[in-house]
């Protein structure tokens, strides 16, 4: 006899990208930014290491949030802060989602969305985007809790103009959850829409613009009364000392982040265009990743292990929809300048290893 509640016996678990342990692949798997912090930062974390580290954090992360309503130009109160917004995006479904309520998400899209209802144990409504990764029809559902929407979406890299979105906000009885942790590859985002509409709510990250997937902290923007609420939620200390000191420094310093950002979109253009060439669908990306479709009779899991075993990690997915495509993050020119030369060298019929598995 199992001591787990039977929702929790069930359910697999979210499974996160590989992390390996030594530093020898050229890393294109978990959307991470391939340069560094801002030196505003570290510099920042350094001075935060000191004896107030034995003090608890300020619960609220009141310097954080004042930042954060500057840069955005919204204010503070409507702004929540936390341990990535993973932790955000746990303290929604804990805050509006309850045992048998209706949880709604497009599939393809961040996986964590199902764990979450699982969690829950919601009845999660999980509905296919179309074949162009628009939103059908049947996307409203009646009487849902919470609807998620990563917007650039993930793994797909395309977006949902935000009028649409701003629809549904009007449309569906739950609160709408829009998460953008791509919005600074993208030319648009929703940020207008929390002033419009009392039900949503906006995810950002410091993971993948800033540089700062080990620090670990994203945020939520949402009308006061949203957040007043989730704030009870909460653990109580959930941003820590250092991540308070990193997140100030790193809004402080834009002009690094959209450098970089910059670079990125170019590296972007230049691999979508290469992969075209190489004979690959690739859907049109806002984000710090693409997605590429194999369609030269060569497997994309033969490609994933093959280029794995020369040291570059891509993302594969074993799902419905994802098993004929790769994941690539956009990584320096250089990386991925030998990414093209491997992908290359891979798919000429010279290659002895491959040229049994390709059948055309
Ligand atoms: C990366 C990612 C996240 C997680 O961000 P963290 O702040 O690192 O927890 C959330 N949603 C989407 C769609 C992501 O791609």
């Amino acid at each position: 006899m199992s001591y787990f509640r039977p929702n929790i016996e069930r359910m697999s678990g979210y499974i996160p990208g590989e992390q390996p342990k030594d530093g020898i692949y050229i890393k294109l798997n978990t959307n991470e930014n391939p340069y560094p912090p801002s030196s505003r930062v570290l510099h920042a974390i350094n001075e935060a290491v000191n004896e107030n580290l034995r003090l608890y954090p300020d619960p609220v992360a009141t310097a954080a949030r004042i930042k954060i309503a500057n840069v955005l130009g919204t204010k503070p109160e409507y702004v929540m802060a936390g341990n990535g917004s993973d932790d955000l995006l746990s303290i929604i479904i804990r805050s509006f989602a309850g045992e048998g309520d209706k949880v709604v998400f497009p599939y393809p899209s961040y996986m964590l969305y199902k764990t979450l209802a699982e969690l829950q144990d919601s009845t999660a409504c999980n509905i296919d985007f179309t074949e162009d990764y628009a939103l059908p029809k049947d996307f409203l559902i009646k009487g849902a809790k919470v609807t998620f929407l990563a917007n650039p979406n993930s793994p797909s890299g395309t977006m949902i103009p935000s009028q649409e979105i701003s629809r549904i906000a009007s449309q569906i009885d739950g609160v709408l959850v829009i998460d953008e942790a791509y919005a600074d590859f993208a030319e648009d985002n929703c940020l207008s829409l929390v002033e419009q509409h009392r039900n949503v709510l906006i995810l950002r990250t410091l993971s993948k613009s800033y540089s700062l997937a080990g620090i670990r902290l994203g945020f939520c923007i949402a009308q006061e009364s949203l957040i007043q609420g989730m704030m009870k939620v909460k653990d109580s200390y959930n941003v820590d000392r250092l991540s308070i000191a990193a997140v100030v420094a790193a809004l402080d310093d834009q002009k690094s982040m959209k450098t970089h950002v910059e670079k990125i979109k170019e590296t972007r253009l230049h691999l979508m265009k290469s992969l075209q060439e190489m004979g690959f669908f690739v859907y049109p990306s806002q984000t710090n990743f693409v997605l590429a479709r194999c369609m030269r009779g060569i497997s994309a899991h033969t490609l994933y292990q093959e280029l794995k075993s020369r040291k570059i990690l891509v993302r594969y997915f074993n799902l419905r929809r994802l098993d004929d495509c790769l994941r690539i993050t956009i990584g320096t020119r250089e990386e991925i300048d030998i990414l093209i030369q491997h992908l290359k060298e891979l798919l000429t019929t010279k290659h002895s290893k491959i040229s049994n598995v390709c059948c055309r």
